[in-house]
């Protein structure tokens, strides 16, 4: 099988091997960390609005909880399959472990086509489901979140259902709540300001001045939105956007703000003022000095990466990288900052939140930032440290960084029984 055909659970266990040569971990360590501690497949059953039950197929995957309760989404998708939910859980175990936060890594999944099902039939399912997993969750055990196609909403249902069965109200068994159900403010912009930071760091290793820097944003949902409004607030220019209905460009730079209202009134980028028409892949090889790809897995691939002209490759995505690309990207000298760094602000924050509500005492925005910024620019030093120790990559580097970090973990807990 070559790199290019790889499912992501193969990517993610290919990352891993990788690292593991490098620390030469014992085998029996490789055993432990190379597998997925448990998964839960469940079967939901959901009274639909045109009558009839239809049964929706859900997972739950923990892959690791050496340091702490397990984490991560919930995503709802036609397509999700039990690899690839295992691959993100174990992205979350090494995302958790490299910013250093007290968490393993979980994920889980619906196969559904949320854009179908009406509000109701959401609702019951999400109670469905929660009610399926309720036995592996808890603010101790695993804390859920959203992640594609889940939001905030989707996270109300779930602590309600939890809290209604336990008796009591439980806010800490899920993150990305709303504000005021235990939610914390700064949460939903957490992903983007997180990679900015990180960019700032990568900026200054490079010699790139971020005033004035040009900078392309793939993706104009969450993490590419606000990416893209903070770049520009740090006076980068944003020369082209793109989302799923295709890109816009403009050399003299675009406001994203005003990107943001067009595309609220019209339903799409592509149109507005001042820009012309691109598409995905001619904007992935655009020369600037930051690109950010903030839409899907699998994005730069061997078929393009020779064509990148990017200086900084920031992955808000999580997996927008093939490793084929990777090796091809690091011959170039591109840096690529890796998911597992660049979009770990939104799991940091989500830990700020868990903690405001073990203790009932919440924080203001401006609190918010300043500990995630301290979190995230650490966290882009030990990368970069590990890297030069190990003479590798940043993925790698960040991987080693994460994966020592939970074998450590494991080797002082020693193995049950
Ligand atoms: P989202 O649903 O808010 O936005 C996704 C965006 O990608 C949309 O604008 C969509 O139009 C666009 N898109 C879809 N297909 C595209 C294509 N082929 N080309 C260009 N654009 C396309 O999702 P999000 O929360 O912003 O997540 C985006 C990525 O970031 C995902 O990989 C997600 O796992 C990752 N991520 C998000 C967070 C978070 O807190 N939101 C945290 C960590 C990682």
């Amino acid at each position: 099988m070559t790199q290019e055909t790889l499912n992501l659970y193969q990517i993610a266990q290919h990352q891993f091997d990788r690292a593991a040569d490098l620390l030469n971990l014992s085998s029996d360590l490789r055993a432990i960390l190379k597998n997925c501690k448990r998964q839960l497949i469940v079967s939901i059953p959901v009274h639909m609005d045109k009558g009839g039950v239809h049964a929706f197929e859900g997972y739950r995957v923990q892959h690791n909880i050496a340091r702490g309760p397990a984490k991560g989404g919930i995503r709802y998708h036609p397509e999700v399959h039990l690899d690839e939910i295992k691959a993100l859980a174990m992205w979350m175990t090494w995302k958790c472990a490299t910013v250093n936060i007290p968490y393993g890594g979980g994920k889980g999944g619906v196969r559904c086509n949320p854009k179908e099902l009406s509000t109701g039939e959401l609702e019951r399912l999400t109670r469905r489901f929660t009610s399926e997993i309720m036995p592996i969750i808890g603010p101790d055990r695993d804390i859920p979140a959203p992640d594609v196609y889940t939001d905030a909403q989707t996270m109300a249902w779930i602590m309600d259902t939890y809290s209604m069965t336990k008796g009591y109200s439980v806010l800490g068994v899920v993150t990305g709540k709303p504000v005021p159900l235990g939610g914390s403010v700064g949460r939903n912009t957490a992903t983007a300001r997180g990679c900015l930071y990180v960019i700032r760091e990568a900026c200054k290793k490079k010699g790139i001045e971020l005033k004035g820097a040009t900078a392309v944003v793939q993706g104009f949902g969450n993490a590419g939105s606000f990416a893209a409004l903070f770049l520009h607030q740090d006076e980068a220019r944003v020369i082209a956007l793109s989302d799923s209905a295709g890109g816009i460009f403009s050399k003299t730079g675009i406001d994203p703000s005003e990107a943001i209202k067009f595309k609220k009134r019209t339903g799409s980028l592509v149109g507005m003022p001042g820009t012309e028409k691109i598409s995905n892949q001619e904007l992935l090889t655009l020369e600037c000095d930051i690109l950010v790809p903030a839409a899907l897995e699998n994005q730069i691939t061997a078929a393009n990466a020779h064509d990148l002209r990017a200086g900084i490759v920031a992955e808000a995505a999580n997996g927008p990288t093939t490793p084929a690309a990777d090796e091809i990207l690091s011959q170039k000298g591109v840096m690529v900052l890796p998911d597992i760094l660049a979009n770990a602000g939104g799991v940091t924050v989500s830990y700020f939140e868990w903690v405001q509500d073990q203790q009932g005492f919440f924080w203001d925005e401006s609190a918010v930032a300043k500990v995630l910024e301290a979190k995230m620019t650490q966290s882009f030093h030990d990368v970069f440290n590990s890297a030069q120790t190990h003479k590798v990559d940043l993925r790698a580097g960040a991987m080693c960084l994460a994966v020592d970090r939970v074998a450590n973990a494991t080797t002082m807990r020693g193995l049950f029984p």
